[in-house]
């Protein structure tokens, strides 16, 4: 059943790789973020990288590059993880919810500009269950009302977009290295730009605002620095790093197997009218952090929560993603939000269920959660899997 939880992979490689840096001088803040932030660079083709502690924090270093305070409008989609809206907050300003695509479930670019007023200054969109958004769509919207484009890919690492790469699309993307993600490195985080300035800027974030790093003022000599921002701990540390630059290595071979247990699943479903798989755009290379469905069960004695509890009693960790965030007692306590705000979301969230989809599931795996799904649909009493 383990085999169905466990998202990560971690080889004797990525031990070896963490296990010299604990042996050497710097467990935090030496030479393999620089190392880390370079290779992550390289990989997704963009000019800089910055490694932080997780995608939260990344977003957090994000609206504060961008300079977001009191008073500001960020425009975010209505389905996704809170942190995407919450770091809106953390730096005093409002998050503006818009609906998504009621098949992809990607924010609506055409809802945005209704949302757009003289305070909004960013968009962040989210690459919802692993596929990019409509990047040239919206870098229109952004341009024409001068707003900054920020990519959320915590999903999508190792995507693209009209063959461009996820991490160049926007003026910043962020990125979450948490478990359940594309890799790992235990907890962690990275934002990749084109600006060198905005990058100094989150690394000096990072380290409480201040200008110069502990190893760097030991390559001085000197034990002088300055803080120039209020900034926060948000470090990643080198062993992190060290596995992060393993983990990177195996990636694409993980994106692969994602995209084809989403072909398995697709096939799969096409021979049944209640399970709708969300829609892909021809535009894209989709990385399947999740492979989400509509469940159309109206003719059916039966229902979403029904079909969760059944398959997660079953040992198949299925499960809902999101609870659109105006939702949150937070957000409707704070902000006013509520039902009605953003319909589509609201109405996914009731009829959305995510498959197990990860590189550690085997060919017969995902052929179990096939059959299991298919046949609760049919309604054939359904054998525990031992
Ligand atoms: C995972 C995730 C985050 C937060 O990343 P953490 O590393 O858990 O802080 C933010 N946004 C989205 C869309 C995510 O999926």
């Amino acid at each position: 059943m383990s085999r169905f939880l466990r998202a990560q992979s971690i080889s004797d490689r990525d031990i070896e790789a963490v296990v010299e840096v604990l042996q050497s001088d710097w467990l935090t803040t030496g030479p393999k973020v620089g190392e880390f932030e370079l290779a992550f660079a390289d990989f997704v083709g963009a000019k800089e990288a910055v490694a932080v502690s997780n995608g939260t924090a990344a977003l957090h270093a994000a609206m504060f590059a961008l300079d977001i305070q009191s008073g500001d409008e960020v425009l975010v989609p209505a389905v996704t993880f809170a942190a995407t809206a919450n770091c809106v907050v953390y730096q005093g300003g409002t998050p503006v919810f818009v609906d998504v695509d009621a098949e992809t479930l990607l924010i609506n670019p055409e809802l945005l500009e209704e949302k757009i007023t003289s305070k909004t200054k960013a968009i962040i969109a989210v690459d919802y269950a692993g596929q990019p958004c409509d990047y040239d769509s919206l870098q229109i919207i952004a341009g024409k009302h001068d707003l900054s484009l920020v990519a959320d890919a915590c999903h999508a690492l190792g995507g693209k977009y009209k063959n461009r790469a996820v991490g160049t699309l926007a003026k910043l993307s962020t990125f979450s290295l948490h478990p359940v993600k594309n890799m790992t490195t235990g907890e962690g985080g990275v934002i990749t730009t084109s600006d060198s300035d905005l990058a100094e800027k989150m690394r000096r974030f990072r380290n409480h605002g201040i200008n110069s790093d502990h190893r760097q003022r030991e390559a001085l000599g000197t034990w002088y620095y300055e803080m120039i921002d209020l900034g926060y701990n948000y470090r990643l540390t080198d062993f992190q790093c060290a596995l992060g630059m393993s983990q990177l290595l195996r990636l694409p071979e993980w994106i692969a197997r994602r995209q084809e247990i989403a072909t398995k699943y697709t096939s799969a479903f096409a021979e049944t009218p209640h399970v709708e798989p969300l829609g892909v755009s021809s535009d894209v290379s989709h990385a399947y952090h999740l492979f989400v469905v509509h469940l159309r069960l109206e003719e059916l004695e039966t229902n979403r929560d029904e079909i969760f509890n059944t398959m997660r009693s079953n040992g198949l960790p299925v499960n809902v993603h999101y609870i659109p965030v105006h939702l949150h007692p937070f957000y409707r306590t704070r902000f006013g939000t509520g039902t009605g705000l953003c319909p589509v979301a609201e109405a996914a969230c009731e009829d959305n269920l995510s498959m197990p989809i990860h590189p550690n599931l085997d060919d017969e795996d995902v052929e179990e959660a096939i059959e299991f799904i298919l046949e609760l649909l049919e309604g054939k009493p359904c054998l525990l899997i031992s």
